[in-house]
């Protein structure tokens, strides 16, 4: 079966509005570079749009019903949606589902040494990451330190043009006869991604020399610990309540002559999450309540407090449906199970100098649009949730009555590998659940590629997905 490619489908308006979506969604890669950064951006968009914060309706004992919009965050770091429809609860919602964590590099708790008067950083890397792609690159450091005093500061340096930018060094090819030796797996180890983050040492002028002598020790240290005190006003302590990821420096950019793609960090799932926000708050007057889930931790398994395993999302649906005069146990499992969900996770776009680990009817390529892909897992779809063909063929009609180009994939060859999203967690409820997203070239790597073309048809699709769903179970 051959797919269309969707640049072939556009007019100049669409070619326009194509183009435009790519231009907000790189804004939204350069300022939602974390979890936090992202939830951020997404809480001021949803208030401009009529969305009131979950606690403060249950706190007003607001009723809820039909077109009133709430959101809840948890723990800064993950958010819901919801659109109250027409029908009942009861009935189930249409729901989308996207991560805003990307693979990338953790400081330690006790993070800071100095090594011949150079001053480091130590890290743990997050998520599956090639350690050797995160050396020799601008790197920025993102986050939060949380003081004893329940001060937060908040830290962003290396993205503006006058910041400082940070790096990983790489042993010089002169000298790497023996390194070049070792697999690629082992020639950056996990331990050696450290941060450079300084040089100088503290000075105290030459007349006060003579009493300083003996405070050259790790002078580096102490002068990079003088400035973190002088302009953030943390101590080298604060690191253990903190929270700062290493990423990749620079903006998201327009990528080829003809500006096809868009070249950035984080777009496995970012790619998804935007055009998944975006519908949610576009889309209005629904029959069904909507639903946008934009979670963390998707990328060390969906743990934790803030992860798809955790109940928050359960917690808040409950608190709408008591808002909506609806909740019950037992209305509240039928809204889950009668739920459809799209699971806004991204593909591996087929890239033609690595072809032998594709198979080619069954993978998905940039510029033919949104992709489906009704299993993930390995081994024999291990760990993977397989939607059902009366769903699928479901959704099939909508995205065909929209004119939305879509493809299927799977994730690579039989036994070549393979991976997993959030999508089996939600079908634990019983709920139709199928992975559908965004192509991504070279994903996990510091620049991921994607094409415009598909963003553009996810965007549609989950517009037509949010107003058009209605399957149930029962
Ligand atoms: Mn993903
Ligand atoms: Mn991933």
């Amino acid at each position: 079966m051959k797919r269309v490619n969707a640049w072939n489908t556009y007019d100049s308006g669409m070619l326009r509005s194509c183009m435009d979506l790519a231009d907000d969604y790189k804004d939204f890669l350069d300022h939602g570079k974390t979890e936090r950064e992202c939830v951020d951006r997404f809480v001021n968009e949803a208030e401009r749009n009529g969305y009131i914060e979950l606690s403060e309706a249950i706190r007003k004992g607001m009723k809820l019903s039909a077109g009133d919009r709430v959101y809840s965050v948890w723990m800064n770091k993950s958010m819901v949606l919801f659109e109250i429809g027409a029908e009942p609860l009861e009935s189930g919602l249409n729901i989308l589902g996207a991560h805003i964590d990307s693979p990338r590099l953790d400081i330690k708790q006790n993070p800071m040494y100095e090594d011949n008067e150079i001053a480091f950083l130590d890290t743990h890397y997050y998520g599956g990451i090639k350690k050797y792609q995160y050396v020799t690159i601008p790197l920025a450091i993102h986050g939060v330190i949380v003081k004893k005093n329940g001060e937060t500061v908040i830290l962003r340096v290396g993205e503006d043009e006058d910041d400082p930018v940070f790096f990983i060094s790489d042993l010089l090819i002169h000298l790497s006869q023996d390194q070049l030796k070792k697999p690629a797996s082992t020639v950056v180890e996990g331990e050696a991604l450290d941060l450079i983050i300084g040089s100088r040492p503290l000075t105290f002028g030459a007349e006060t020399e003579k009493e300083n002598e003996g405070s050259e020790k790790e002078a580096v240290k102490k002068a990079i610990l003088k400035i973190l005190s002088d302009n953030y006003g943390i101590s080298e302590g604060d690191f253990e309540s903190a929270e700062l990821e290493i990423v990749p420096a620079g903006r998201a950019r327009d990528a080829g002559f003809d500006r096809s793609m868009v070249l950035g960090y984080g777009q496995d799932d970012r790619a998804c999450a935007y055009p998944s926000f975006r519908a949610q708050i576009e889309i209005h007057d629904l029959k069904r309540t909507s639903c946008t889930l934009l979670v963390d931790k998707e990328e060390i398994g969906s743990v934790g407090a803030t992860g798809m395993r955790s109940r928050f999302f359960e917690n808040a649906l409950a608190e709408v449906m008591n808002l909506c005069g609806e909740y019950s146990e037992l209305s509240m499992r039928r809204a889950l199970a009668n739920s459809c969900m799209l699971s806004s996770d991204v593909s591996a776009a087929y890239d033609p100098y690595y072809g032998s680990v594709f198979e080619k009817k069954n993978t998905s390529f940039l510029g033919r649009g949104m992709t489906f892909a009704k299993y993930t897992g390995s081994r024999g779809k291990s760990g993977s949730n397989d939607a059902n063909a009366e769903y699928i063929a479901h959704l099939r009609g909508i995205l065909e009555k929209a004119n939305v180009c879509t493809q299927t994939a799977e994730l690579g060859k039989v036994d070549m590998g393979g991976g997993g999203t959030i999508a089996y967690i939600l079908a634990l409820y019983g709920m139709n659940v199928i992975d559908c997203g965004v192509p991504v070239m070279s994903m996990h790597s510091p620049w991921e590629a994607i094409s415009k073309a598909d963003l553009y048809e996810t965007y549609r699709g989950y517009k037509a997905f949010l107003r058009e769903a209605s399957f149930t179970n029962f």
